[in-house]
């Protein structure tokens, strides 16, 4: 059983990051199995070493261990994505070869264009497969015009289910499901490349993460079958919000694990706290037959 947590270094470790990292790492050792940590540091804009710095503390202030990552080493490294840009490459080349991949040359303002007057109609906006067809001839002109080009994962066009393990099947409309980026202008891959090629080359058997990535499952999972590889477990975890029922972030307070550990709260403190948010139905008494007994009300 191998899993893993997969930030990207952009800030300070979130709380809602720490419980994604807090959970796999649960899970890999009541399993018995390894628990990695990759930094997905691809966006080379928003990514520092300072990051990368606040990370790695924060989580060791947890006592949350790996058994594998950037500091560590493990046989499946390197641990950050962008010292494993060849993998990406290699895969990018074999999906174009097979034409699950092919070149995309539309500009930003072509594709902001057509995303407004989708909107206009009252179509979901999304890449409508333009350059999917392409002649050679039309092609070539591009080439000739020294068009920036992209790399696009041609989906099959078909409805995906995905089987989560915390919220069972979630169905995914072709419709919203079009051809994405998987290799940037510049050559960098995007996330939705490089963490479902990792997964496979890392050989992650669960991924479990925050709920707000649930979009990007179906397309990894196409990535991932076609790259001939059998999909991981996913598990999706509720994301933790504030009092508005909305996702916690900084307009609520602090949310950085660093600011707890300023403040003089204690590591122990922050780890039973958030492993026990949302189990709250679970702790409620249960009837006979086991079932949870309705919530009384609240005076
Ligand atoms: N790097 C992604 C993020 O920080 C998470 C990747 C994943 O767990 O698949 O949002």
């Amino acid at each position: 059983m191998r899993c893993r947590f997969a930030p990207a270094p952009t800030g300070y470790l979130h709380v809602g990051g720490a419980r994604t990292a807090l959970f796999n790492w649960l899970f890999a050792r009541h399993h018995g199995g390894n628990f990695i940590l990759r930094v997905e540091d691809t966006d080379e804009k928003r990514s520092t070493e300072e990051a990368i710095g606040f990370l790695i503390g924060s989580l060791k202030w947890l006592g949350i261990e790996w058994d594998e990552g950037p500091d560590v080493g493990g046989p499946f490294g390197p641990y950050r994505q962008t010292e494993r840009l060849n993998h990406y490459e290699d895969v990018v080349e074999r999906l174009l070869g097979e034409e699950r991949a092919y070149f995309c040359y539309c500009t930003p303002e072509e594709l902001e264009d057509r995303r407004r007057a989708a909107l206009k109609r009252g179509q979901t906006p999304g890449y409508d497969g333009r350059c999917r067809h392409l002649t050679p001839t039309e092609r070539r002109a591009f080439e000739v015009e020294g068009r920036p080009r992209a790399v696009r994962f041609a989906m099959p066009g078909v409805d995906i289910i995905v089987r989560d393990l915390i919220r069972g099947e979630a169905h995914f409309p072709a419709s919203d499901l079009g051809d994405f980026v998987i290799m940037r202008s510049d050559g960098t891959p995007t996330y939705l490349l490089a963490a479902a090629v990792d997964d496979v080359l890392m050989e992650m058997t669960h991924v479990i993460r925050g709920e707000d990535l649930l979009p990007s499952t179906p397309r990894q999972l196409e990535i991932i079958r076609a790259m001939g590889a059998e999909p991981p477990a996913y598990a999706h975890l509720p994301l933790i919000v504030g009092p508005d029922r909305q996702p916690l972030s900084k307009r609520h307070g602090s949310v950085a694990v660093e600011w707890f550990r300023e403040e003089g709260y204690l590591p122990e403190a922050l780890v039973n706290y958030l492993a026990l948010l949302g189990y709250h139905d679970l702790l409620r008494p249960r009837g006979a037959g086991g079932q949870i007994r309705p919530r009384s009300r609240v005076p």
